[in-house]
């Protein structure tokens, strides 16, 4: 129906999350009548993050280089280690400005019946980094999404680290935060009390 390289364009559009064909269409024609500057600066954007940015080889949240600016920032504790599901996630708890540790990304939540099992998250890295630290790790919190695969993520570490590093406390953010929502979009006031309040699991 489309020449060619707009149904390309259509296609790699609709393939984004939230996006069905008919916004695809729009956003591809928004493009195309936008001026050329405009509609270039979105590709070298996308261009640049995947060229520069990738995950931090300690925690797995997005780094330009090696190391993210938390795990190279010496004045954050290592003895405290936040653990979320998405790199997003690390940025509202940043927020709160209650939050002095480090962090761990598991890059998504465990759902077998989606198929995402333990080895398709950095779990195992997880556990290796609380096991051998040379800073001895004191707490683990537990900031998985309150939903029912962010539980099961939460169970599952709790679980394991009560098993291999009984020593460490692992704790749970504390409720207030709604039910079934995503952490992204929990207000800081809201986050901070569940920060402050989190429990041992
Ligand atoms: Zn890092």
């Amino acid at each position: 129906m489309y020449a060619p390289p707009v149904q390309r364009l259509i296609t790699e559009l609709g393939k984004l999350p939230g996006i069905g064909a008919r916004t695809a269409q729009r956003l591809a024609f928004h493009l195309l009548r936008a001026d050329d500057e405009e509609a270039l600066a979105l590709a070298d954007a996308i261009r640049e993050v995947t060229e520069r940015i990738g995950l931090c080889e300690i925690c797995f949240n997005l780094a330009e280089g090696s190391r993210c600016t938390i795990c190279a920032d010496s004045r954050r504790d290592a003895g405290l280690i936040c653990v979320v599901e998405e790199p997003g996630d690390v940025i509202p708890i940043e927020r709160t400005q209650e939050y002095r540790g480090r962090y761990h990304v598991l890059g998504g939540a465990l759902s077998p019946i989606d198929g995402v099992d333990p080895e398709d998250l950095k779990l195992a890295e997880l556990f290796a980094r609380v096991e051998n630290a040379d800073d001895p790790v004191r707490e683990v919190v537990l900031a998985t999404n309150p939903t029912t695969t962010g539980e099961a993520t939460a169970l599952f570490v709790a679980d394991r680290l009560r098993g291999s590093a009984p020593e460490v406390t692992v704790t749970r953010l504390a409720s207030g935060l709604p039910v079934g929502a995503d952490l992204e979009y929990a207000d800081e006031v809201t986050l901070g009390k569940a920060l402050a309040g989190r429990r041992a699991l």
